[in-house]
């Protein structure tokens, strides 16, 4: 995924004209808003449903991990990808151009015909050592146990559960091409499934105190049941009302396809594509906190 750096510098510009105002106290608010680099506190410790089991995901992250390095087309990879295709409820292989490939489970709802995708990327950044436990692991996880712990005719749609291959763009790729030359699993998934009625992309989810404000290109309104859905199970601490950065990641192509989407992204990552992004970086409350609240985000579609 890349970060649009022109919304960035636009907020910090806005950031820092806001952080001069309140220093000022010229700000025009009787309360004063978080600043943006605040993360959320951490909210009661239970939180008030239980669809989504965070301690298997996190055994997943660990699984994954332990494959190390998951490039696009490597040989951990394509293995990688046999286990997760075991797991899933039907799960299968897509083809993915260039020899990759996408795996697609997926539980049934009680309206046919009407369906949504929840999804993640399964491959790391082709950098060596990169394990991402977070770029990656984690989401797959989550929608992995998502998928595991959804019955049949539970949701309204059908929910199509796609782990993408080659997200990450290939090795030495500048970042003005990624989104021409990553996202391709997500790309060939946006031409199948562009009949969608929504598309649920999980990123960065993994770290402790997960932040997740609406990411730029996310709808809007999906966004908003999302954040319903997080406080209903307690979770809403991890969902601050708030934009964040636009991101080029796996919902784009679904987006740009017509497709209401959304990515679960905390962009406020110091391990990006650094080898830190390791097992050390993940919360199984983080888990929880995004595990329950897309689990009845799905229950209310
Ligand atoms: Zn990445």
């Amino acid at each position: 995924m890349r970060v649009l750096v022109v919304a960035l510098v636009v907020q910090l510009v806005l950031g820092t004209v806001f952080v001069a105002l309140a220093a000022t106290g010229s700000l025009p608010f009787t309360h004063g808003p978080r600043l943006s680099a605040e993360r959320a506190p951490a909210g009661p410790a239970r939180l008030k449903a239980d669809r989504f089991d965070a301690a298997a995901a996190l055994r997943w992250v660990r699984r994954q991990v332990a494959y190390g390095p998951r490039p696009a087309g490597s040989p951990a990879s394509r293995a990688l990808a046999a286990r997760l295709r075991a797991a899933l409820p039907h799960g299968r292989y897509e083809p993915v151009p260039g020899g990759l490939r996408n795996v697609v489970g997926e539980v049934r709802g009680r309206e046919p015909g009407s369906y949504v995708v929840v999804g993640a990327h399964y491959d790391t950044k082709d950098a060596p050592g990169f394990l991402g436990a977070n770029d990656g692991a984690a989401g797959t996880a989550a929608v992995l146990e998502l998928a595991r712990r959804l019955k049949p005719r539970q949701a309204r749609p059908t929910v199509v559960f796609a782990l993408f291959d080659g997200e990450e763009s290939p090795a030495g790729t500048p970042d003005s091409e990624f989104e021409r030359r990553g996202l391709r699993g997500s790309r060939a998934a946006a031409r199948r499934y562009r009949g969608a009625e929504a598309m649920v992309l999980l990123d960065f989810i993994g770290q402790p105190r997960v932040t997740l404000p609406r990411e730029g290109y996310s709808d809007r309104t999906l966004w908003a049941r999302l954040r319903a859905a997080a406080r209903a199970v307690g979770a809403i601490s991890a969902f601050p009302d708030r934009a964040g950065p636009f991101i080029q990641d796996d919902h784009l192509p679904f987006a740009r396809a017509g497709v209401p989407a959304i990515d679960l992204i905390d962009w406020d990552f110091p391990c990006f594509h650094k080898p830190c992004d390791d097992l050390s970086g993940i919360s199984e409350r983080s888990l929880d906190q995004v595990g329950e609240s897309v689990a009845r985000l799905l229950r209310t579609l």
